[in-house]
């Protein structure tokens, strides 16, 4: 807007200079002025054309040529009888004061231009100092340091490997600039509680030694009425004031939430401003948006759109293994005689925050009770406390390991069916391990839509109901399909709508539902190894498919 109104200073100057100049050039007396003897003589002769009288001059032409003459030095009444002359009254100076006139309009126009540059200036300087005050302001939006790395968060390999690009990215951008790649804004965590997604995000700011800003959704909604886009707006002025840096937001569901149904002015005004702050980033920018969530079929589709968060990575509760080396790290400075493999059996469920508390109290009874070592018994004594306590753990009833159970054998089999590649698949990881590629053709995609929905028709056809735990995976299938038709235009109309995205859908449930009802009986078999294993590897479900058909 700056650049709009200074270009139309400019044409406006130039517009006027050039219309000086013009009439300048015109208007401008043009003729030769001669003597009385040779105008008396042109005019005894007959050779005068054009003559009128204009002030005190007579003007003429003659063979070609403008000249003036004052007119009382000539015979006028032998003029008036050789040729009709006019009389103009008009002021000889008026082109020059036209010309003055129009250089003074100039001259204002340009004293203003000049004034208004210098209001521009000004108030951009204020707002420059008004942003470092701002800065400097003692705020609650500040940047931890954070000294977690990767070594402190156990299990989750996969989620770690994901994030590796991304911080090289951090420490390096200028490698991924100079090639012109393009990093992700934002990258959403989805997981159930306590399973490490912020100690994750810090671990990435760790790695990378950036600043570390945290804020939770709840916070930019629970405050004052229009607070909430001014909090998202400064969280990202002081993000991008400190880049390259990473920005948390924990429960994003809290601002992001699916809007319709009850509508809620504040929390779709910070939405709106989160999803302006993203898009306005420069890839330069070098702010990374971590976010974090465990309902992202409640969030708002907005923010899943290409160049939002549209990097999703999948943190689920730890397994066997898992729950091993994060009982290995917070029993590492504690004395006892465990047996972790006993322990780790025993909290199927627990989410590595429950652990973290769940030694805690351990430890705690172990002293009270006056014993210099930590024993098992300890754990049993405590169990029960920690899963009532505070933090909510999930922990399946025997009727829901067999729903899940089934739920994730059905998908284990159709992935294995259509050629998916896969790495493992357990009881308590609500999703499933796919191998990423680079090009994946329609049929892939398609089949794995089929993967996603292979579970709730399998609900569908062993129990006859439908689930819960199939709302990650129908949303997966929905953004799949959306990518088909919006992103990749894999449909008969290009870039197609809803419709289309329905079709896809729709297409798929029924080929995976007839699939699914000739498979059943394998799907059986591997979900009780799943219920006794709790993790199963592709092979392992290759096995017992092989055993089977
Ligand atoms: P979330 O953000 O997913 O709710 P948090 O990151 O807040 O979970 O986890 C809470 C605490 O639980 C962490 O600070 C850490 O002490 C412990 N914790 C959770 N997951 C892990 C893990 N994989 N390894 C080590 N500690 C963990």
């Amino acid at each position: 807007m700056e650049i709009s109104k200074k270009n139309r200073y400019i044409l406006g100057v130039s517009a006027l200079l050039i219309a000086s100049i013009l009439i300048f050039a015109f208007l401008r007396e043009r003729s030769h002025l001669i003597d009385a003897t040779t105008a008396n003589s042109l005019i005894a002769n007959s050779m005068i054309e054009d003559a009128k009288i204009d002030g005190a001059y007579l003007y003429f032409k003659s063979g070609g040529s403008h000249y003036r003459v004052p007119k009382d030095a000539v015979d006028l009444k032998k003029l008036y009888t050789v040729t009709p002359v006019s009389v103009k009254e008009t002021n000889p100076y008026i082109a020059d004061l036209l010309t003055i006139g129009f250089l003074a309009i100039l001259v204002i126009y340009l004293l203003r231009w000049a004034r208004k540059n210098r209001e521009i200036k000004e108030q951009q300087l204020s707002e420059q100092i008004q942003f470092a005050n701002e800065l400097q302001r003692p705020s609650d939006i500040r940047p931890i340091v954070s000294n977690i790395t990767f070594k402190d968060v156990a299990g989750i390999n996969e989620v770690k490997e994901e994030l590796e690009e991304i911080i090289d990215f951090l420490k390096n951008p200028g490698k991924y600039l100079d090639f012109g790649i393009r990093m992700p804004r934002g990258v959403l965590l989805v997981g159930p509680p306590g399973v490490g997604k912020t100690l994750i995000a810090k671990a990435v700011a760790g790695e990378a030694g950036v600043p570390f800003f945290y804020q939770s959704g709840a916070s930019f909604v629970q405050i004052y009425v229009g607070m909430g886009a001014k909090r998202v707006r400064e969280l990202f002025k002081r993000a991008k004031a400190a880049a390259p840096a990473i920005v948390f937001i924990d429960e994003i569901d809290a601002v992001g939430k699916a809007r319709g149904g009850m509508r809620n002015d504040e929390r779709e005004a910070t939405l709106n401003q989160l999803l302006t702050e993203m898009d306005g980033f420069e890839d330069s920018s070098g702010v990374i948006v971590i976010a974090a969530t465990n309902k992202i079929e409640m969030l708002d589709d907005a923010l899943l759109r290409p160049g939002r968060f549209d990097r999703r990575v999948y943190v689920s509760l730890p397994n066997k293994e898992e729950r091993k080396s994060i009982l290995k790290i917070y029993l590492a400075n504690k004395p006892h005689s465990l047996d972790l493999d006993e322990i780790s059996q025993m909290t199927v469920g627990f989410s590595g925050a429950a652990l973290s508390s769940l030694v805690n109290e351990a430890a705690i009874y172990a002293l009270k009770s006056g014993k210099s070592i930590i024993e098992t018994e300890d754990f049993l004594a405590v169990k029960d406390k920690v899963l009532l306590g505070k933090r909510k753990v999930l922990t399946y009833s025997e009727d829901e390991k067999r729903i899940q159970a089934a739920y994730q054998a059905a998908k284990a089999v159709t992935a294995y069916w259509l050629g998916i590649e896969f790495d493992k698949i357990g009881l308590l990881s609500d999703h499933f391990q796919s191998v990423e590629k680079e090009i994946v053709s329609k049929t892939e995609m398609t089949n794995l839509i089929k993967v996603h929905l292979a579970g709730d028709a399998m609900m569908h056809l062993h129990f006859g109901e439908r689930f819960t735990n199939a709302a990650h995976d129908l949303k997966e299938a929905q953004l799949i399909a959306r990518d088909m038709v919006e992103r990749y235009g894999m449909t008969e109309r290009l870039f197609g709508g809803v419709n289309e995205e329905e079709k896809i859908l729709a297409e798929a449930r029924s080929d995976i539902e007839s699939f699914i009802a000739r498979a059943e009986s394998g799907i059986i078999r591997l979900s009780k190894e799943i219920l006794r294993r709790e993790v199963v590897s592709k092979e392992d479900v290759k096995e017992i498919l092989h055993e089977i058909f």
